[in-house]
């Protein structure tokens, strides 16, 4: 092979790129009906009732978690195993993040180890008011177990859902928000569909949607009946709260219409390729990804585990010669708590020890809808000459 195989990657058809060009003609840049639109289909989707887009998901998590009142003095529990956007929107309201450990098998937040910290955090008025659900690799975290104990200590739910378009959840979509206040997703290139940059926060609670709109927009609302006095005429517009300019344009709006036609055949694609290695690798000694009897993953990701975790520094020699094979391997992700700015904070490394055995043992192969056969047979080629 002389191109990297990379781990993720676009598929952008000619529909796409016409979409994108018929917005320069259309005379909406921004604030038109394309971003709102691809809210409302991503929410349509997914079966929940609202749906706002923004410029990416890092800005809907910011959002969903203003919109749900964090802020100084309250705290949010994540998964350590997440891409830092998941813990950080707790800091941006000026909140305290801390980590629930994940299930060794899903990968996921594990909701026994959740009880557990929630009845010591009873006893010491510590509760989370926000509990951020990340659907790791696209597989659904055992969200009735989150909700049903949700329900007992009175915290919130968001669903990091940014690796979980299109996958289900006891034969729903994720994204339904059944268990959930709110799911936010993100269009990045690399995840399941793409807007370049774009995220959308789904929910069903109207008010929360509003919320959500008026937060991502300064803050600004033109609509008399939000207004605190009568509007003054038609130029009239009110500032209600501190809100940020989070928009989607309407280029990525577009974008991310087009690609949501192609949502099942791109997941569908993912699943066959994951199937593939499912059945090639398996006898390697490696641990394939589990999957939980309750949900269909959208496989985001196809993480491998090696069998021994005492040597980082067999890994990095794995992954190199991977590399330099020219398989583009990836590691998501280094647990959240180890980063500088999160060991500033207090934690430190075997704070959580199952994130942490599993950084240290895995990484995630090749997997996207263009990933040809040939392309993954080489990977799998590749995989057995060094893992064997
Ligand atoms: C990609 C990602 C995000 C951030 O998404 P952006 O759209 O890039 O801001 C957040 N959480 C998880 C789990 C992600 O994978």
């Amino acid at each position: 092979m002389n191109k990297m195989i990379r781990y993720g990657e676009q598929c952008l058809s000619e529909e796409d790129k016409q979409a994108v060009l018929e917005v320069l003609e259309s005379g909406w840049l921004t604030q038109g009906p394309k971003a709102q639109a691809f809210g409302q289909e991503v929410a349509h989707q997914c079966q929940a009732e609202f749906g706002v887009a923004m410029c990416n998901a890092t800005a809907a998590l910011h959002v969903a978690c203003l919109a749900l009142d964090l802020g100084k003095g309250d705290r949010l529990w994540t998964s350590p195993n997440t891409f830092v956007a998941s813990a950080n929107c707790a800091l941006y309201c000026g909140a305290q993040v801390d980590f629930v450990d994940i299930c060794p098998k899903t990968y996921n937040l594990d909701p026994a180890r959740l009880e557990e910290k929630l009845i010591d955090a009873k006893k010491t008025n510590q509760l989370p008011k926000i509990v951020v659900a990340v659907h790791f690799a696209g597989q659904p975290c055992d969200m009735n177990a989150i909700f049903k104990l949700s329900q007992e200590y009175g915290f919130k739910v968001i669903e990091d859902a940014s690796h979980a378009l299109g996958a289900t959840y006891q034969g729903e979509p994720v994204g339904n928000c059944r268990y959930s206040d709110v799911t936010v997703f993100s269009f990045h290139p690399v995840k399941i569909i793409t807007s370049a940059e774009g995220g959308v926060l789904v929910t069903h609670q109207k008010a929360l949607a509003q919320k959500s709109h008026l937060l991502a927009n300064h803050g600004i609302t033109r609509d008399p009946d939000q207004m605190l006095e009568p509007s003054h005429g038609p130029w009239y517009y009110q500032q209600l709260a501190l809100g940020f300019n989070y928009r989607m344009t309407e280029f990525q709006g577009a974008l991310g219409l087009s690609q949501l036609k192609k949502l099942s055949a791109f997941v569908q694609a993912r699943r066959q390729r994951a199937h593939i290695y499912d059945t090639e690798l398996r006898t390697l000694p490696i641990t394939l990804p589990w999957q939980h009897p309750d949900g269909v993953s959208a496989y985001h990701l196809y993480p491998i585990q090696l069998q021994r975790d005492d040597h980082i520094e067999c890994k990095a020699k794995l992954t190199t010669a991977l590399l330099q094979a020219h398989v583009g391997v990836n590691l998501l992700y280094i647990p959240v708590h180890t980063q500088p700015v999160y060991q500033r904070l207090g934690f430190k490394w075997g704070d959580f020890p199952c994130a942490e055995a599993y950084y240290r043992r895995s990484f995630v192969l090749p997997l996207h809808p263009k990933l040809t056969l040939e392309e993954q047979h080489y990977v799998i080629e590749q995989c057995q000459n060094v893992l064997t």
